[in-house]
């Protein structure tokens, strides 16, 4: 990181009187400064991000605007309890129509294409399936009940055929599941915080927060300082570096993109083994990311790169189930960094008298984002 001394035309034109500061442009970040200026108009907002883009997870994820498939939430309900899993699903759902209410669903693609969990014909597979069978009336009276949809789950075999899996056996819809383009939703948010004059300077990072009677004052890892009266911090799985405290795990993704593939039937979001593996159609290309609890020790990491390992697996999967017998190219391949905890419920609290925390989306972020944004923001206030 180039080190350098503020001169004084950047200190006292560039750096002075912000009235609040976000570390962190990702989606909570974004949707916590334009609520700030939807509230408080007169505020002067900073948003302080280290990557030359957003780098965290916001701009790297699949773009599954998802509230749960029925393995995750069962098991959420059997680990958690019924009303903590119902809460945070009420929470995403609440969250995903304020980003569309803020963006426009015609500005990041929105398409409520379904969402489909696969089953393959493994015998534990199958017994999994069995009981997700069982509880699904039931699941779907207490889902219908939050998103206001007759039937949210339902058996949907007789589909396989058309999107051309091998050895899967079962597929359950979850019919309110939509897409989005994850670029064009980062995109229009950075461009309506812009049009809130809400300053955004990339390229810096903070590496401490010291909050006194006479502000909070962040200090840069290119050595300078800069003091906000209040400050929210919105970086998610790089939580742990800025505030050791803080109870969030980093978890690294795996990710993949195919060169364009003609005639590809997928449509819809793809689910395998408890949301672990996730996989889509954009532009004609599958994306497809996940498999991180093939080696969660190494992937507990905030730290970008790959893993041998779990991209054979991904690539392996493509071949052999999802488009079996096509010959088929992988493009490129990213990561991105989910914050988890010990509960699938994200962390909005004040850290210290002039300093809140928003972090710990948990993976359903582009869902709830908006939510925990505004949230931060209110406390904020
Ligand atoms: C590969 C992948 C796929 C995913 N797919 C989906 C999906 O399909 N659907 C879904 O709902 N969710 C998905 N998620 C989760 C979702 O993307 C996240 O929950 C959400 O984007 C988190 O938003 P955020 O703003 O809290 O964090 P981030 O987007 O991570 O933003 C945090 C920002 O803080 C910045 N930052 C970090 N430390 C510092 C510092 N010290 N100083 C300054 N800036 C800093 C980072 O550069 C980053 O831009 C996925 C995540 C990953 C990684």
């Amino acid at each position: 990181m180039l080190q350098y001394k503020l001169s004084y035309w950047e200190r006292e034109t560039f750096l002075k009187g912000f009235d609040v500061a976000i570390i962190g442009s990702g989606l909570v970040g974004l949707t916590a400064a334009l609520h700030l200026k939807a509230v408080r108009p007169d505020l002067r907002v900073v948003i302080l991000e280290r990557g030359a883009l957003p780098a965290g997870a916001s701009t790297r994820n699949a773009g599954f605007a998802c509230f749960g498939s029925t393995t995750e939430l069962l098991e959420d309900a059997d680990r958690y309890g019924e009303d903590t899993m119902l809460a945070v699903v009420e929470k995403r759902w609440l969250g995903l129509q304020r980003l569309r209410a803020l963006i426009g669903d015609d500005n990041m693609d929105f398409s409520m294409a379904g969402g489909y969990e696969l089953f393959t014909d493994d015998d534990e597979e199958e017994s999994v399936f069995q009981a997700c069978v069982d509880r699904l009336p039931e699941l779907n009276a207490k889902i219908g009940a939050i998103t206001g949809h007759p039937e949210v789950y339902k058996i949907a075999d007789d589909q396989i055929a058309r999107f051309g899996f091998h050895r899967v056996r079962h597929l359950i819809l979850n019919q309110p599941e939509a897409l989005i383009h994850t670029g064009k939703m980062m995109a229009t948010l950075l461009a309506l915080a812009r049009a809130q004059q809400i300053t955004i300077f990339n390229g810096i990072a903070i590496k401490k927060l010291e909050d006194s009677a006479q502000g909070v004052e962040l200090e840069t890892e290119a050595g300078w300082t800069i003091r906000v009266p209040k400050v929210l911090v919105a970086v998610n799985g790089f939580a742990k570096t800025l505030m050791p405290d803080v109870d969030v795990t980093p978890a690294r993704n795996q990710v993949l993109i195919t060169h364009p593939l003609p005639g590809l039937q997928l449509q819809g979001g793809f689910h395998y083994d408890r949301g672990y593996y996730y996989f889509r159609n954009i532009d004609g290309r599958i994306l497809l990311g996940g498999g991180r609890n093939l080696d969660n020790a190494v992937e507990q990491t905030d730290a970008f790169g790959p893993n041998e390992l779990i991209r054979s697996a991904l690539v392996q999967l493509l071949r052999t189930t999802i488009c079996p017998g096509q010959p088929i190219e992988v493009d490129s391949w990213w990561t991105g960094i989910l914050g988890l905890g010990p509960v699938k419920k994200p962390v909005v609290e004040r850290y210290s008298e002039n300093v809140v925390v928003a972090v710990r989306l948990s993976g359903m972020g582009v869902a709830i984002g908006t939510l925990i944004g505004q949230e931060g923001a209110e406390m904020l206030l």
